[in-house]
């Protein structure tokens, strides 16, 4: 599976990185050796010309044997972020997974923390990438230098981007921001302000955007940071050209080239740039330079395995084909963005879904350690007034203190409220799974995908109220609890279960065919009847009748036909003497 919409901020993240790892080796005395002028020249080529660093890497293979632990630990990170340049994604997580156990400082562990979650989101691992997003964030606290927190943030941007959560972005470019010091040239400001331009230009912002451009400009002037400089002109010119100012973005584009083809080679934002400017060319009606840049964009575009500009790139063509007259030619275009476009639109719903569960538990992380954070930067001015130099300021901090404890433990507690409210209206309080209404809401989400098999489930337990009359309200509850539980555990992790009220319960299989829906409808009937049967001093008779629908063309299609189709085939079951499963028929039902 291809990137989907990774752009320009991972470039950064990889900047960062590049960055970090050029730091000097710890703990040598001597002067460079062999092995360190190996690995800089292959952590410098790196981003720039990923290609180059191949060489280097099989010389440092040979020599394995020798390294230091830091140097082995260096020798990782490169060959994790070279073998994904080379798009060997599964390689690169596993390499990473079997390396990690030996990295113990917070800040490294955060450099390969990303590596992982940039091969998981580019393997269509997008809860596994997640999941170690929340990792890395929760080093922010114990993380001293800024520029591992703003490595950590970086990838936590890249990854929100990747999601379309851009509001999250927004949070965490402004958690870079707030790093910055008082001193002009703050590499935190710098990288802080491109990322808020960046940002708010994808998502539509524009005018909020430009209001930030030349401080974006201005700060990373001042930290010397040409490749930002550099990034936000493209990004500037970008968002002209998008804004229908044909002739000053090309008039601010061409330059740029010649700029990016020294400091930035081969990097996404030179595609972005060269889209714009063959669409802005073709706005303007001069279709010869419009094919010269389209065409450039679209052979880097699939050089990139970056499918959002993979789908962009050749839409662009076709209209440079179409205004042509060229009409063969455009519809091969308008074909290939066609179908590119509908892999972006299952690849985004696969993300929603995994973003879905995870995200709330991101969010609350993410809230308690910005909590965390201020405490400890706290404790570092107080350490400061220690050593005497404000004394009679400790008073006031120590007030401070008190003041934010108290806040802080409200808050915690506030929200801690409110996850629990809002957990307890997504669940079923008795059996833990989801309410009605929260199984709906999902449902629907899950039957945006047109394409897709989808199946529902449903089942009601069959003579429950005997079994309420005969045992009481509580075995009754036991029961359900029970049947909630062995259900569940037959069910793979993409399926959703839910109560739809009283005794009867409702399941949602993405991607499941009808003869897998059954399949797996009789293995719950078959492990609901199978329950009565443990040790567990009891003899019940617990029962349950299914009915099955799934969407399809002749059949129903929308959530509600399929809903009240599943419905119909379960009073089938029910009429023909319970305990079975039921699919629905478009001319009636079947029992299986
Ligand atoms: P059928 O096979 O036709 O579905 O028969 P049934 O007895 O299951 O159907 P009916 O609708 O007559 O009875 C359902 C019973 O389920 C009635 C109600 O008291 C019981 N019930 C609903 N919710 C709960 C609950 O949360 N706990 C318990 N213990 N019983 C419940
Ligand atoms: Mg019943
Ligand atoms: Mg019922």
């Amino acid at each position: 599976m291809s990137r989907a919409t990774e752009l320009g901020v991972r470039i950064r993240v990889l900047a960062v990185a590049a960055l970090v790892m050029a730091c000097p080796l710890s703990g040598i005395t001597a002067g460079p050796s062999t092995i360190d002028t190996l690995l800089s020249e292959s952590s410098a080529h790196l981003y720039s010309a990923p290609e180059k660093a191949l060489a280097p890497l099989e010389k440092l293979r040979d020599l394995q044997s020798t390294f230091t632990p830091a140097q082995n630990e260096k020798y990782h990170l490169v060959l994790a972020s070279s073998l994904g340049f080379r798009g060997q994604q599964a390689q690169r997580v596993a390499l990473v997974q079997s390396f990690m156990g030996q990295v113990t400082t917070p800040g490294r562990r955060a450099t390969f923390l990303y590596q992982l979650i940039d091969g998981h989101t580019a393997l269509g691992q997008y809860e596994k990438a997640l999941q170690t997003m929340n990792e890395s964030i929760a080093l922010l606290p114990v993380l001293e230098k800024p520029g591992d927190k703003i490595m950590v943030l970086q990838g936590a941007i890249a990854t929100s981007i990747a999601f379309e959560d851009f509001a999250t972005a927004l949070d965490f470019a402004e958690r870079i921001y707030a790093l910055r010091t008082d001193k002009p040239g703050s590499y935190a400001a710098c990288v802080g302000l491109s990322d808020k331009v960046e940002l708010l230009i994808q998502r539509g912002a524009s005018s909020q955007a430009r209001a930030l451009l030349q401080d974006a400009i201005d700060a990373c002037m001042a930290n010397n940071n040409q490749i930002f400089v550099l990034i936000n002109q493209s990004n500037a010119a970008v968002d002209q050209i998008n804004a229908g100012e044909a002739y000053a973005g090309i008039g601010n584009a061409l330059p740029l080239f010649n700029v990016h083809a020294e400091l930035n080679q081969g990097s996404d934002y030179v595609t972005q740039l060269e889209e714009a400017v063959a669409r802005a060319y073709l706005q303007v009606g001069n279709l010869e330079r419009a094919e010269h840049y389209g065409v450039l964009a679209y052979q880097r575009a699939q050089k990139s395995n970056i499918l959002a500009m993979q789908e962009k790139t050749s839409q662009t063509m076709a209209a440079i084909k179409r205004a042509q007259g060229a009409l063969a030619s455009a519809l091969v275009y308008y074909d290939s963005h066609l179908a590119l476009k509908k892999r972006m639109l299952d690849d985004q719903l696969q993300k929603k879904l995994a973003y879905q569960r995870v995200r709330f538990d991101t969010q609350d992380k993410a809230n308690q350690l910005a909590l965390l954070e201020q405490k400890n930067k706290n404790l570092g001015v107080e350490k400061e007034l220690q050593q005497g130099r404000y004394q009679n300021l400790i008073l006031l901090m120590t007030l401070g203190l008190v003041v934010l404890a108290i806040l802080g433990a409200w808050l915690l507690r506030t929200l801690q409220l409110k996850n629990s409210l809002r957990k307890a209206a997504q669940v079923d309080g008795l059996t833990q799974v989801f309410s009605r209404a929260h199984f709906i809401a999902c449902t629907r989400l899950a039957f945006r995908d047109n394409r897709a098999a989808l199946s529902l489930v449903l089942f009601d337990m069959d003579l429950f109220k005997t079994i309420n009359d005969t045992y009481g309200h509580a075995t009754g509850d036991w029961v359900l609890i029970t049947v909630c539980d062995t259900v569940r555990q037959q069910l793979h992790k993409s399926a959703l279960l839910g109560r739809l009220g009283g005794e009867e319960f409702a399941i949602c299989l993405p991607q499941s065919t009808e003869q897998d829906a059954c399949t797996l409808a009789e293995r719950c009937r078959a492990a609901i009847a199978a329950i009565g049967a443990h040790p567990s001093g009891l003899n019940l008779e617990i029962r349950a009748s299914f009915g099955v629908a799934t969407r399809s063309i002749h059949g129903p299609t929308s959530f509600e036909e399929t809903l009240a189709a599943a419905d119909k085939a379960l009073y089938v079951s029910k009429n023909e003497g319970r305990n079975r499963v039921t699919a629905y028929q478009h001319s009636g039902a079947h029992s299986q």
